[in-house]
């Protein structure tokens, strides 16, 4: 293939892929040689090489052949004596993939799982406040709180909701650039800018995105440089007004080693929870579930009362319940039975034996003491003051609430008290549980703690 061929290729790509495209990507591209079947191309960084490979790899493969020179492969290799930072620098607007370019691959981004929309997700009272944030996000109007910081445990659905955003961007302003990845795929892409030298096309690249979203940004935590580099790329997303959505396994203080500065940034916006789930939330999402799963299968019969055994037995997480229907249905649809209970509990005996941990009261009151800063000896002991009176009834309720245990039998393992005693502590609680805002955090943290 002659230089004069690949001209003419560039200008039918250009018309393809549009100018933008054209100028940041295939410009840059220096044909070297065909041989054997391969086209080969020097690039000024490996990721500008990986980037055309992905997106447009295809259609130059295509223009190649049009024009009579059929290619089996392109081969990318940085070119020597070029300096990758210089060619960035002299084009800032290098990041600006359009439309077309974004449909196949998400900017430097990781590809959205097409189950996890806004119509898939089944909210309830522990999500209701993530998702009407993530609606709000995902409508793409004014950033009104930024960033969006959404935590919570393992399989509650952050991963989803961040998802959700994404396709409802791309539906409602597909002019905008929107990126998700991990933290750990931003440390990757940092790491390897790092390593090519080429971290002004690394940071060109994440600032001229409009939607930048990083899931599990525990995941940084500890990496001192990756920190740093989010920091600034964070800083200067804000500053343009770019909406910033991320997650984490944890509330933003309670990451540990990460920098202060950071923390208190990333409280800026607005910092939902999700938690932990409840039963009418876990058979919502099992019954959607179900419904999905008709569609499949038409003949599936579950009998009354599978479901909510389910929802009742299985409260980890979200994404265990889904194995176990899963589970349950591969296995149902094999045999060709009916789903009764019976069949639920002998396929599912290993996940309900796994979530059925026990709480114990000793664990309740040392848990509790701890939160109080009190002696356990006081839990069982005879004081009567407020300060120690207040936590041993809020570990009774707990007691009532997280074991199978009895009010006499609870009783006795608080120093022998007696069941009115007990049952006047639940009662107290539940009371304040209402009216005291500080209590009701601390019971449902105490409850956190204990189920983890
Ligand atoms: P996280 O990122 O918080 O660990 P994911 O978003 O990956 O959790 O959710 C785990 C699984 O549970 C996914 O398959 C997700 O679709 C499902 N899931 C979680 N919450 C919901 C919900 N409210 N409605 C429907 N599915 C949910
Ligand atoms: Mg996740």
């Amino acid at each position: 293939m002659t230089d004069d061929t690949w001209g003419r290729i560039c200008q039918d790509l250009e018309k393809t892929i549009g100018k933008n495209n054209f100028v940041t990507w295939i410009a840059p591209l220096e044909f070297r040689a065909l041989e054997d079947g391969v086209a080969r191309f020097g690039v000024p960084t490996s990721f500008v090489g990986d980037w055309v490979n992905r997106n447009f790899g295809d259609r130059i493969l295509e223009q190649l052949a049009r024009n009579g020179v059929p290619v089996d492969r392109l081969e990318f290799s940085v070119a020597a004596g070029r300096s990758g930072a210089d060619r960035h620098a002299q084009k800032p607007a290098a990041a600006q993939p359009q439309a077309d370019a974004k449909a196949e691959a998400d900017m430097p981004g990781a590809p959205l799982d097409a189950r996890f929309t806004f119509d898939t997700f089944v909210t309830g009272k522990p999500n209701e406040l993530a998702h009407a944030a993530a609606r709000r996000v995902g409508e793409g109007g004014a950033v009104t709180f930024n960033p969006l910081f959404l935590y919570g445990g393992v399989g509650l659905g952050k991963t989803h909701l961040m998802h959700a955003i994404a396709w409802e961007l791309r539906e409602r302003a597909p002019e905008k650039t929107v990126v998700y990845l991990s933290a750990e795929q931003f440390m990757y892409r940092f790491v390897q800018a790092l390593r090519e030298r080429d971290m002004m096309g690394f940071k060109s690249l994440f600032r001229s995105v409009d939607v930048l979203m990083v899931d599990d940004v525990q995941f940084i935590a500890g990496k001192d440089s990756t920190q740093e580099e989010f920091f600034h790329t964070f800083n200067a997303l804000v500053d343009q007004n770019k909406q910033i959505v991320i997650s984490a396994d944890r509330a933003p203080g309670e990451i540990k080693d990460l920098e202060e500065r950071i923390k208190s940034r990333l409280q800026c916006g607005l910092v939902v929870d999700l938690h932990p789930t409840d039963y009418e939330l876990r058979l919502g999402i099992l019954q959607q579930k179900v419904d999905l799963y008709r569609m499949q299968y038409p003949g599936l019969v579950i009998c009354d009362g599978v479901l909510e055994f389910l929802a009742h037995r299985i409260s980890t997480n979200v994404r265990v319940l889904e194995g176990a229907l899963t589970r349950l249905f591969a296995f149902a649809s094999l045999v060709g039975k009916e789903i009764t209970l019976e069949l639920a509990q002998d396929c599912l005996a290993d996940i309900l034996r796994a979530t059925d941990r026990k709480v114990t009261i000793e664990e309740i009151q040392r848990k509790v003491s701890e939160h109080y800063n009190m002696r356990l000896a006081d839990m069982i002991g005879p004081k009567r003051h407020r300060t120690i009176a207040r936590p041993r009834q809020i570990a009774m309720w707990l007691s009532k609430q997280l074991t199978q245990r009895s009010l006499p039998e609870i009783g006795r393992r608080f120093g022998g008290r007696d069941h009115t005693t007990v049952m006047h502590a639940v009662k107290r609680i539940e009371e304040l549980r209402g009216s005291d805002p500080q209590i009701a955090e601390d019971l449902e943290l105490l409850r956190r703690m204990l189920e983890a």
